[in-house]
């Protein structure tokens, strides 16, 4: 029986003014704001960052953010550092996603230091890996997931485990309304854990929690959940609304 608590976390991508934002969270945290059974997270855009860490404050409900730049500071027009994601009390932070590796050409290399900068900064990394759905139909999707883990996490150390979430989002999965069966979600799934093993030690991998994201919704997140590997979900479009996100947490407390 695994010990780790699953997590709910809500990518709001370029979604929500920061008003907007605040009332949304204004409802997840009416709803599910003193849950302690499950771990919620919520990533709004960076300009609702103030607006939504003020509502979640005396909350459960942790505030994440969508990316980081790897540097402290400096001539990196359009980027955000560290510290000035820690002045609003972000927990964790999306990195490698693939809508950023795809459309603006992150490399596992440039992931992976955001992911060790992220560490350095007492923050949580939420590393991204996925396939596309040619190379599932190649018969790639373990070569390259595993890969896609080894290199993110290249550099942390075993004693940071416990701050790590990798989330396998299957790019052909990704707002297409196509879920991955929980079977084929768990077959990668036991193959990150093998190469967190691999990476970071076998009890330590036990410790990092894997999750799904891929069109994830209150209808079939119970069965995705019950898998073993399965640690909770990365949710995009279910995430804007605060019934169906709420549904979401209510299915991983079951
Ligand atoms: C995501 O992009 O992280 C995601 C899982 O999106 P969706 O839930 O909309 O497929």
């Amino acid at each position: 029986m695994s010990t780790r608590k699953y997590l709910i976390a809500g990518n709001w991508k370029m979604n929500k003014t920061a008003a907007e934002g605040a009332e949304l969270a204004k409802a997840i945290v009416a709803a599910v704001g003193k849950e302690t059974s499950v771990n919620v997270v919520v990533c709004p855009t960076f300009t609702s960052l103030d607006a939504v860490s003020k509502v979640l404050e005396g909350s459960n409900v942790v505030l994440g953010a969508q990316n980081m730049h790897p540097k402290a500071s400096g001539a990196y027009t359009g980027e955000i550092a560290a510290n000035m994601l820690r002045q609003f009390f972000v927990g964790y932070v999306i990195l490698g996603h693939s809508e950023r590796r795809q459309y603006f050409a992150e490399t596992d290399a440039f992931v992976n230091e955001k992911v060790l900068a992220t560490l350095a900064n007492n923050m949580r990394p939420i590393l991204c890996v996925g396939e596309t759905l040619e190379e599932r139909e190649a018969g790639k999707t373990i070569e390259l997931i595993t890969a896609q883990v080894r290199e993110g996490l290249k550099g942390v150390k075993p004693e940071q485990s416990d701050a790590v979430v990798v989330a396998y989002e299957p790019i052909w999965a990704i707002g297409t309304g196509k879920t991955a069966t929980p079977a084929m979600a768990q077959e990668v799934h036991a193959a990150i854990r093998v190469e967190l093993k691999k990476v970071l030690g076998a009890a330590q991998a036990e410790k990092v929690r894997i999750l799904y994201g891929g069109s994830m919704k209150p209808s079939n997140a119970v069965e995705l959940l019950a898998e073993p590997d399965i640690d909770g979900g990365l949710i995009g479009g279910a995430a804007l609304e605060a019934a169906s996100f709420v549904a979401l947490v209510e299915a991983a407390k079951q």
